[in-house]
């Protein structure tokens, strides 16, 4: 496996950054999640500009352009021959001192892994998800906004370890207020009477690009839309439940906290909305030739 770091593609036991770097002494870095499917790379264009939106937020001076980002993630995709993979493009503040001063570091640090998808079990996508809700609230956004993607993700890992420990696979967080956010690597919609909904960007989660694509096809699809405040009330009330993410895709949720949501099994549109957005997964994209 070649892994790209900092201009060359070199092999994946070579591919060592510095103990002085400081995305890993302070989390001091941004990164994005991108899938490839069949030699096409879904929303490139959209992955990378949210990659420069977060290192505009933590004063990060890119050290190339998005143009030549896309370039190598093509290349490394391509090097490792990889018709379906699993992308991820990480830029740190770079090597320096001990000290929090981010002018010590002369040169952030890049790197681009691609490597095969891991699924979730197709039997979770026909069978549907359990989430609980959990005590860690998501952090706010006027500390460290969830709008950025950045290396220190200890405020999701800590409501994971929640869910993990009550034998669930996702968490649902909420704000520092009680609205719903999102959950540990993923973003929460609720169907009700026709209606799509998702909480806003403003109440504190990331801007997923599942999301964004998951609400133009409810759109397409002859639903409305809608993003807006909600609570657990309104889950718990909810038709249908599901999550975005780029690892995840669209996933059903048929329970949360130990009650089942509407039937207790994926709705209908869920199941249809999970189906379109394969078909655009193949369609659209950036594509490249192995
Ligand atoms: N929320 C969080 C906290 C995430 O880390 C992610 C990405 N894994 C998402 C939502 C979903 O975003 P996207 O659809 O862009 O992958």
């Amino acid at each position: 496996m070649k892994i790209y770091l900092n201009g060359k593609l070199v092999d994946k036991n070579q591919a060592l950054v510095s103990v002085f770097d400081h995305g890993l002494l302070y989390g001091d870095g941004v990164f994005e999640g991108i899938r490839s499917y069949d030699c096409l790379v879904f929303k490139l264009k959209e992955h990378i500009d949210r990659l420069y939106a977060s290192a505009q937020a933590i004063v990060l001076a890119m050290p190339m352009n998005k143009e030549a980002m896309m370039k190598a993630v093509i290349q490394t995709l391509k090097v490792n021959k990889l018709r379906d993979a699993y992308i991820r493009v990480v830029v740190t503040r770079g090597e320096g001192d001990l000290g929090l001063d981010p002018r010590k570091c002369k040169q952030p640090t890049v790197f681009i892994i691609t490597d095969k998808i891991v699924l979730y079990p197709q039997e979770l996508y026909e069978k549907g998800l359990a989430i609980v809700t959990v005590a860690t609230r998501r952090n706010i956004p006027e500390a460290l906004s969830p709008q950025i993607k950045s290396l220190n993700y200890l405020n999701n890992i800590l409501a994971k370890i929640e869910a993990i420990n009550s034998n669930t696979e996702e968490a649902l967080m909420m704000s520092a207020d009680g609205y719903v956010a999102e959950c540990t690597g993923d973003n929460i919609f609720i169907v009700k009477d026709g209606t799509v909904a998702t909480p806003p960007k403003a109440v504190g989660v990331l801007g997923g690009i599942t999301r964004d694509a998951a609400l133009v096809l409810s759109k397409k699809m002859g639903l409305e839309t809608k993003e807006v405040l909600m609570t657990r009330y309104d889950v718990v009330n909810a038709d249908e439940v599901f999550l975005t993410g780029t690892a995840a895709e669209i996933i059903p949720v048929v329970k949360i906290d130990g009650r089942s949501i509407g039937k207790g099994k994926p709705g209908k549109f869920t199941q249809n909305l999970i189906k379109e957005f394969r078909k655009i997964t193949r369609i659209e994209g950036e594509r490249y030739d192995l």
